[in-house]
């Protein structure tokens, strides 16, 4: 579930936060460890973390990536993909459902892992490189100049909103955020790379950088410390199905279902004719 705009609030969180603590246990639920563990380093999660203070957090793409000192692992990077959500919380409240791992911090605080489905990954290693998909990562939307951003679409041919969730293209980028960004640059969510014009490109780049920039400022004054929360009302077309199109009034549009659904507004973002729909 969280992408760029709203991991980015969960580091500045936790940047200010848990950083200078020691993690004085980590627990693993149930014990025996869930999927969603991976340790690289091969001395146990538990046992690595324990111990090890927390250096600094930072995000790449759609990762947190704790750096450890004094453990027995450099790095602790977390993808949490669709379901997965960290939660910043006093030691012994009430747990979540679905809560995977707890990091009990020198503070008297807690800091867990949840996950609805475990499909998220927590990833225990000396190297980032090691993590699969990490070394792969193209660079974060903000840090890609339009020269550049145009540069890195030629070898893809597919659907622009395709494109835009691989990582390998620009980081940090998921199903909910290219939807924002598609509306705002005015474009078919299934047009194909190969037809977009260079005025077209510019509008994607443009809208990508500020679509981002502002869903962040949203993100930190509706999440404030609450990292746990993932707040989106404020999205333009994605989830809204059948609302007013907040700039021309047109009911959003709906293609697919689950968590692979796509949002749009027909009237702003003409053209890209699929299945059966105009
Ligand atoms: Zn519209």
């Amino acid at each position: 579930m969280p992408e760029l705009p709203e991991l980015e609030v969960v580091r500045e969180v936790l940047q200010r936060r848990v950083v200078g603590q020691v993690i004085a246990d980590a627990k693993v639920i149930p014990p025996g460890g869930p999927i969603v563990v991976r340790d690289l380093t091969h001395r146990g999660f538990e046992a690595a973390l324990t111990g090890a203070t927390i250096a600094g957090v930072t995000r790449r793409g759609k990762y947190l990536v704790f750096s450890l000192q004094g453990g027995e692992a450099e790095f602790l990077a977390i993808n949490p993909k669709l379901t997965g959500r960290l939660q910043l919380t006093e030691a012994g409240a009430k747990r979540m459902a679905k809560t995977r791992v707890i990091l009990s911090l020198g503070s008297g605080q807690e800091l867990r892992y949840v996950d609805q489905k475990q499909m998220g990954q927590l990833y225990l290693t000396h190297n980032l490189d090691a993590v699969p998909e990490y070394a792969g990562l193209g660079p974060e939307p903000f840090e890609v100049t339009l020269q550049a951003f145009r540069e890195r679409l030629k070898p893809f041919r597919g659907e622009i909103k395709g494109i835009l969730t691989r990582g390998a293209f620009v980081a940090g980028i998921g199903n909910a955020y290219a939807d924002e960004i598609l509306w705002a640059a005015r474009l078919h969510p299934y047009r194909r790379r190969t037809q977009l014009t260079a005025d077209e490109v510019g509008r994607l780049h443009t809208a990508m950088q500020s679509t981002l920039s502002e869903a962040t400022d949203k993100v930190r004054l509706e999440m404030g410390e609450d990292i746990h929360l993932k707040p989106r009302e404020f999205m333009a077309v994605h989830m809204k199905t059948g609302e007013p199109c907040p700039r021309c009034g047109t009911a959003i549009s709906l293609v697919g279902a689950n968590q692979r659904i796509t949002n749009f507004c027909r009237h702003c973002q003409p053209g890209g004719l699929i299945k059966g729909m105009a």
